[in-house]
């Protein structure tokens, strides 16, 4: 299956024109079309090259939409012509007690989850390639069904943004009633502030960019604080049963503590890159969890597509052109987008001077686990 994508082959190059071949489809998977893809936080990283694990080339892309054109033998979810999902895994061992649970994220597999770009590096160099390019094939068991209510171009950031910030508020039993701090209002925490309004709490949101209040308020937030303001701050002193921190970098994590109800939970989404003289005492005299959680399970990230559906939540896009993504990234990184890119695929599928100008890359593995067939 030849496929034209957008990938970078170093840690300071832009995103440019590549192909490659896909495997054809197999029993058990199904072949996607691609039509959206969002455009994540964490492909600028790892395009990047800022969490010190990239491999090269590197095809970003884990917010998959696009629709079924081939189905493997045994394939029972899908049919062609249906509209399927990828999120951030294609494959995991599917034994180990983790993948039975529905939390593939965490396999302990001999080779963990296979996740949907920057998978494991084979012998002979390969990766796997996301969703920035034209198609893609998976195990249909890693496919989600897209809502009929939801158009594909806000069915994908659900997938990553979604998913990263159901998942906690599921996790620790967020209750009806109860307060809700977000941190960081970008893609994840517009999403989560949304998702925690439909569980029924009380959302504040927590932002360093005063200009996004208004627009954050849009979405249903009870309170909107400026971060870098201590009186709006100080109002919801010992209030938040639970924090989801979206923000993507270091940053002073002790501005939140003492926002912290007794007995509260504060989820780290985002930053890999932990934090410098964490207030312990604080944490220690009021019970305050600091925990770590990374995306979601296969079932979850369904889940939050059907609660979507049925709250009639949509993530906020700007929809943008393959061409344009690495202004996208430059202003991703400088915060200036209301809240998620998503390429619109056609405009790769259309662009002749890419595929005529494409440099062709070793091809990528898919989602192979060592020891599964
Ligand atoms: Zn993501
Ligand atoms: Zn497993």
């Amino acid at each position: 299956m030849e496929v034209l994508a957008y990938g970078t082959q170093s840690a300071g190059a832009t995103l440019s024109p590549l192909k490659f071949a896909r495997e054809e489809v197999r029993a058990g998977e199904i072949a996607i079309d691609i039509t959206h893809c969002g455009v994540c936080h964490s492909d600028l990283h790892q395009a990047r090259d800022d969490w010190k694990n990239s491999v090269w080339p590197c095809v970003p892309g884990h917010e998959i939409v696009g629709v079924v054109t081939e189905v493997g033998a045994g394939v029972k979810r899908f049919k062609v012509g249906d509209r399927a999902g990828i999120g951030c895994m294609v494959n995991s061992c599917r034994q180990c007690a983790n993948c039975k649970m529905g939390d593939e994220q965490y396999c302990t597999g001999t080779k963990s989850c296979t996740l949907t770009y920057n998978g494991p590096k084979k012998p002979d160099g390969t990766n796997s390639y996301g969703g920035y390019s034209t198609a893609i094939a998976v195990r249909e068991e890693f496919a989600l069904r897209i809502p009929d209510a939801i158009e594909s171009q806000h069915a994908a950031p659900i997938l990553c943004a979604g998913v990263t910030t159901y998942q906690p508020m599921k996790y620790f039993g967020l209750k009806q009633g109860q307060v809700l701090g977000v941190a960081g209002i970008g893609g994840l925490g517009h999403m989560a502030v949304q998702i925690g309004k439909a569980m029924g709490a009380k959302v504040i949101a927590f932002t360093t960019s005063p200009e996004k209040i208004e627009a954050v308020e849009a979405l249903g937030a009870d309170d909107v604080v400026d971060v870098d303001d201590e009186d709006a701050m100080a109002k919801h002193k010992g209030t938040l049963n639970m924090l989801v921190n979206t923000i993507p970098y270091k940053h002073d994590l002790n501005v939140f503590l003492p926002l912290m109800a007794s007995k509260s939970t504060i989820a780290v989404l985002g930053n890999f890159l932990g934090f410098d003289n964490l207030d312990t005492a604080t944490m220690l005299f009021q019970h305050i969890s600091v925990s770590g959680s990374l995306i979601g399970g296969v079932p979850d990230t369904q889940e939050v597509l059907d609660l979507c559906a049925k709250h009639n939540i949509r993530p906020q896009i700007e929809l943008i052109a393959m061409k344009d993504i690495n202004n996208a990234f430059e202003r991703m990184q400088a915060e200036d987008v209301r809240f998620r890119h998503v390429i619109d695929m056609q405009s790769l599928k259309d662009d002749r001077d890419a595929a005529s100008s494409a440099e062709r890359v070793n091809d990528p593995v898919r989602g192979e686990v060592v020891g599964v067939s």
